[in-house]
């Protein structure tokens, strides 16, 4: 079987998934969800994001409809049946089917979908080049660090830049640059890396973590600290973290160049020692 679907406790094959049109996540957005990856296999951090999921399901007054061990288990089995040797788990909760009025429903069963496919990684020359991308006001939200099926700013953000020609579009508020429209953000400034604090202004990226740790680990001094974009556009390197895009050199912003225009030595180093850890 190869892309596959869980949804409510069945595995079928995704072409055959469906949910009711009174589900809340279509009715209202009323859901949470998350995104694993696979490397050779195995799946990726599967313990931070389970803890994330958890976290942005309770937080928005969500039961988590299953234990962490059964989390696991379900999400093993879907990773052995589509069998890719790297695939994307995608993981959605929903506060489930309910006559569509606001208030959340008494005695309803959450919705709980997983879908298995094919992980295409993005062309090595994008890495090798480095990514262009833009700036767009950052619209959401209070509680970006919710990973929340309410994309519309960044599917809107994502499309700019992809009418533009640019590869991430990177939200801007009050003149400092809080994360790209699915990756966290980084600088590297006089030789030190700085990305935006977590906080309710961005999700708590997983990969953003371990580049936190492989930057502490190869003694480069790391600082959390608000990113003007004018400072960002200044720094020597520009790099965006995500568990799709793994660690991206960012080389223009808004048309302007970085650093001289190439993958920055540190990003490269970082992105190589992320590699080799994930094991891709
Ligand atoms: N920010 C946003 C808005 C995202 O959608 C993502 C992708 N999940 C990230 C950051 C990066 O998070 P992670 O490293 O956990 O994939």
């Amino acid at each position: 079987m190869p892309n596959i679907a869980f949804v409510n406790g069945r595995f079928l094959p995704l072409a055959r998934a469906t949910v009711s049109v009174e589900d809340r996540g279509f009715q209202f957005g009323d859901g949470v969800y998350e995104l694993l990856r696979t490397y050779g296999g195995e799946i990726f951090q599967i313990e931070a994001h389970l803890e994330r999921l958890k976290n942005s399901a309770e937080s928005i007054g969500l039961d988590m409809p299953y234990a962490p061990g059964r989390w696991k288990s379900m999400l093993e089995s879907l990773n052995r049946k589509c069998g890719y040797p790297s695939a994307k788990l995608y993981i959605q909760i929903t506060r489930g089917n309910a006559p569509r009025n606001h208030p959340f429903p008494e005695r309803t069963r959450p919705t709980v979908v997983m879908t298995a496919r094919r992980l295409v990684p993005p062309p090595r020359k994008l890495y090798e080049r480095g990514a262009s991308v833009i700036t767009v006001p950052d619209l959401r939200w209070g509680r970006c660090d919710l990973k929340t099926i309410n994309l519309l700013p960044n599917v809107m953000a994502r499309q700019k830049a992809k009418t533009e020609g640019a590869n991430e579009a990177l939200f801007v508020r009050g003149g400092r640059v809080t994360e790209g429209s699915s990756s966290n953000v980084f600088g590297v400034i006089k030789g030190r890396i700085c990305t935006t604090p977590t906080g309710p202004g961005i999700l708590p990226g997983v990969t953003r973590v371990l580049v936190l740790r492989i930057a502490k680990s190869s003694g480069l001094s790391v600082s959390e600290t608000e990113l003007p974009l004018r400072r960002l556009i200044s720094a020597d390197e520009v790099f965006l973290s995500g568990t799709t895009v793994e660690v991206l050199p960012v080389v223009r912003i808004d048309g302007r160049r970085i650093g001289n225009g190439k993958p920055g030595r540190i990003t490269r180093s970082i992105a190589e020692s992320f590699r080799l850890m994930a094991g891709g």
